[in-house]
């Protein structure tokens, strides 16, 4: 019997719970699995609350279905019923800049209709074919390779908002390379992100012509920024948290916070011994660390304190995320879109706010109502992210009122509060991930995985988690993967 012991209950450490069981029972490996978390709850940043007809998510509320992973995940369950797509309205986004709200053109056509940009700054735009592309391994600020390619309102108007809806973070402080790698391959490989996307779209049509390509990239998405179609299900998130507890059982336990992984000198017992927060010890052969990276910071100060120093070095964006419901008759705006996202030249005090009952109409708000999801603080404002949730609530409604015109009295409200958000691929992160790797590398059966490394979305936590789950098998039966 293998014993393997994964760490921290978000979709990380169940998906690759889930990933090693089923990959294990394939193979005919007897396998004892347990999966600790250290909260009473399982789900870490995944979380959907279930009230007064409103669904309400306090972190992702989907993961686009232009990446395989998730859904394959999903599937796997026999969730697949389940799955929500965003509706078609959500396509359009908004900016807001200079006052008013502009909708994110969809096209290079209407990239120059649009009055986003002053008339110099689209100009600049064009001269981007014309700029040299910066050697491939130079790890620079979003900022800087924005500013170089694009010029610097595109940075303001565009990236920084970007970069605020996914990660919360300073385009001054994050690297290109570990944020948004395809953008850094495209100026590699064609010399100009407009050269890549007019090559692109020029070879897609063709093979369309010759029957060799699907009518449409899945979600419609663009070749280098995120694809697809956000999805969820049509009772959020936290579904697929829930089915991951159901089928993982017994092997769960919450409330039970690793405290450190050391080796088991012994052997016989297997490899590691995992230490928990209340003397318990387990031992076992493998070892997956799915937690924060200033948690596997700690998990591996004694045996892998290159790694631990590395891991440390991650940092984290605190948000807050304030859902407010309103009668739909007491709000003049169509809501007819996503939502919008904030440039901080702006200066305003919130990053953006989601139009949650138009994304998924029919499954988030009751009938006759709408739902707002606002996110505040991320490393623009951190401190705002940790106000008390009534100052949160009147910041959030002085936006929306200001903003949008809402002035209507609020039905339903929730916040929530992280104050260790999103990690922050500042600009060294591939660096850093390296050094975490090689510590790791002559411990086997020691993997880690989680949100902290090779992406922040859940599609990069389920991708990374089957990674994780093949090195796991591999590790404790070679030759089985
Ligand atoms: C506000 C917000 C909005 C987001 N929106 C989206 C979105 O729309 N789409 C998208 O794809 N992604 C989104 N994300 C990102 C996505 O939610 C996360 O990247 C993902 O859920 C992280 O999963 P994880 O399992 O790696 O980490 P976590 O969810 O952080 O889970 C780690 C778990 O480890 C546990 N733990 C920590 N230390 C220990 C210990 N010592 N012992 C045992 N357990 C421990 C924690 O309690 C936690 O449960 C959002 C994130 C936030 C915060």
């Amino acid at each position: 019997m293998k014993r393997v012991v994964v760490v921290g209950g978000g979709i990380s450490g169940l998906a690759t719970a889930y990933r090693i069981v089923s990959g294990c029972e394939a193979r005919g490996i007897p396998l004892a699995l347990t999966l600790l978390e250290g909260e009473p709850r399982l789900g870490g940043k995944i979380v959907t609350e279930r009230r007064d007809g409103f669904t309400v998510e306090g972190g992702p509320n989907g993961f686009l279905d232009g990446k395989p992973e998730t859904l394959r995940l999903a599937h796997d369950l026999g969730l697949g019923e389940h799955l929500l797509p965003s509706s078609d309205a959500a396509r359009r986004r908004f900016v807001f800049r200079h006052g008013a709200l502009h909708a994110l053109p969809e096209s290079p056509p209407a990239f120059f209709r649009s009055h986003l940009l002053s008339l110099p700054g689209r100009l600049r735009i064009l001269a981007e074919p014309f700029i040299r592309p910066a050697p491939p391994d130079l790890d620079e600020s979003l900022a800087e390779f924005g500013t170089r390619r694009l010029g610097a309102e595109a940075v303001d108007a565009l990236l920084d908002p970007m970069v605020s809806g996914v990660y919360a973070g300073d385009p001054r402080k994050l690297s290109v390379w570990a944020c948004f790698p395809r953008i850094k391959e495209l100026e590699r490989d064609y010399g100009s992100l407009i050269r890549a996307l007019l090559t692109l779209q020029r070879e897609r049509r063709k093979a369309l012509a010759s029957g060799a390509a699907p009518a449409a990239a899945p979600g419609g998405g663009g070749p280098a920024g995120p694809s697809g179609k956000l999805t969820s299900f049509a009772a959020g998130t936290e579904v697929l948290v829930e089915r991951l507890r159901e089928v993982l059982g017994e092997r769960v336990r919450v409330g039970a916070a690793a405290r450190a992984v050391t080796a088991n000198r012994g052997g016989a017992s297997g490899r590691y011994r995992v230490v928990l927060g209340n003397g318990e010890v387990l031992d076992a052969d493998a070892v997956a660390l799915a937690v924060p990276a200033y948690a596997t910071a700690e998990l591996l100060a004694e045996l892998a304190p290159v790694a631990s120093t590395a891991a440390r070095e991650i940092g984290y964006a605190p948000a807050a995320v304030v859902a407010l419901g309103f009668e739909r008759s007491a709000v003049r705006h169509p809501l007819d879109g996503f939502g919008f996202l904030i440039p901080r030249t702006e200066g305003r005090r919130i990053l953006g706010s989601l139009w949650t009952s138009s994304i998924y109409p029919g499954h988030r708000a009751p009938e006759g109502r709408v739902l707002l999801r606002t996110i505040v603080g991320g490393a623009r404002n951190p401190e705002i992210a940790g106000l008390p949730p009534d100052d949160l609530v009147e910041v959030v409604r002085g936006e929306l009122r200001s903003i949008l015109g809402i002035d209507a009295p609020v039905v339903f409200r929730e916040v929530f509060q992280w104050p260790v958000a999103i990690p922050q691929y500042n600009v060294g992160h591939r660096e850093r991930v390296r050094r975490v790797d090689e510590a790791v590398a002559p411990h086997p059966g020691l993997v880690i995985t989680g949100n902290a490394y090779r992406g922040v979305g859940i599609n990069d936590c389920t991708r990374d988690s089957e990674r994780a789950a093949t090195q796991i098998i591999g590790s404790i039966q070679p030759g089985a993967v």
